[in-house]
């Protein structure tokens, strides 16, 4: 559906994006995540259109985005981060101007405006002026104007930023209706928020991708950051051994603190971090070896999210990654 390869934009010597390369499928909902100034807008203005790229192609449908922009844009529908709207407008007046800049006229408009007005339902407010509207109901109305022409991939740049909880939740609910009917991509940096909504997530971070997964398998990778510290009173082939027994022979690090006296660290890949706990604890007591301390780490999404985000310290923000 969408073939992003190779994108990079450079404000003058800053790198926004940096050789972003995904793949979307047809039908699905995918999330953007990653904090603040990790590219996320600079991307989906491209995706859309709206932005020249430095570098790399995207296509939608085969189209090319920068070589037939007209065919492409016709495939999606945007929500800008900031959304075009017309405050001085009512909402029908917005979607009529909306609708004909799109191309659509007559009956087709008439019909496409009732159509959008329903899937948002902002039926109530459609004679309201936009500036009198709620930021929920703003927000609707920016999505509405995102689906006239009925669009296969709607675009959505942190649709739930500045809306209360209630309202967080009625868009929420509104972006998985249309995530039954259309491939949708929102950005966000919200982590619990992705979670929610997506079946898949791109955490982006200082303009690269650093992970593209499924929420549950993101889930994994926090299990599998979960770890126990512990000191024990023994000798580093008598712990070896011990753990061996265990059946732990890799993902564990001894660290020799003075003869007889080893610190170690072992990784739990496992929720139930208190059962490892439990069973070093008896393996090493059996053998005469006392653990003088332990402590067991569970990592939660946000741990495995920083890690992710930030763990490239090779690169300073915005500095030109040179080949
Ligand atoms: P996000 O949407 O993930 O918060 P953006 O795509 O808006 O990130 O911005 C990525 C980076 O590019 C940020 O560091 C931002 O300051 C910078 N940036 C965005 N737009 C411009 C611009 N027009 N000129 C210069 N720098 C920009
Ligand atoms: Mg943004």
């Amino acid at each position: 559906m969408i073939t992003v390869e190779h994108l990079t934009k450079c404000y003058g010597d800053f790198m926004a994006v940096n050789d972003l390369s995904f793949q979307i499928e047809e039908g699905h909902v995918y999330g953007f995540l990653g904090p603040n100034g990790a590219g996320k807008s600079t991307t989906m203005n491209i995706m859309t259109g709206c932005l020249s790229a430095t570098d790399g192609t995207v296509r939608i449908n085969g189209c090319d985005i920068f070589e037939e922009p007209r065919m492409a844009k016709k495939l999606m529908g945007y929500l800008p981060e900031q959304p075009p709207l017309y405050m001085n407008e009512t909402p029908i007046e917005y979607l009529k101007f909306v609708g004909a800049a799109k191309g659509l006229k007559g009956k087709e408009l008439a019909q496409q405006i009732e159509e959008v007005i329903d899937q948002t339902k902002i039926g109530s407010v459609r004679n309201k002026l936009i500036l009198a509207l709620s930021k929920g109901y703003k927000q609707r109305v920016g999505i509405a104007q995102a689906l006239l022409g009925n669009p296969k991939v709607i675009i959505l740049d942190e649709p739930t930023v500045g809306l209360d909880p209630i309202q967080i939740i009625e868009i929420r609910d509104l972006i998985r209706q249309l995530g039954k009917s259309h491939t949708v991509i929102l950005s966000s940096h919200i982590l619990s928020e992705v979670q929610a909504i997506c079946e898949k997530v791109l955490i982006i971070a200082k303009g690269r991708l650093v992970a593209f997964d499924a929420p549950e398998n993101l889930e994994k990778l926090r299990q599998s950051s979960n770890g126990i510290d512990f000191t024990v009173e023994a000798l580093p082939e008598e712990t070896e051994e011990i753990l061996e027994t265990l059946g732990i022979s890799e993902g564990y690090e001894l660290n020799e603190v003075e003869t007889g006296l080893l610190k170690i660290h072992v990784k739990a890949d496992t929720d139930d971090v208190r059962s490892v706990c439990r069973q070093l604890f008896f393996a090493f007591s059996e053998k005469q070896k006392a653990i003088v301390e332990m402590a067991s780490k569970k990592a939660n999404l946000e741990d495995v999210f920083i890690e992710l985000t930030e763990g490239d310290d090779s690169l300073e923000e915005g500095e030109v990654e040179k080949e």
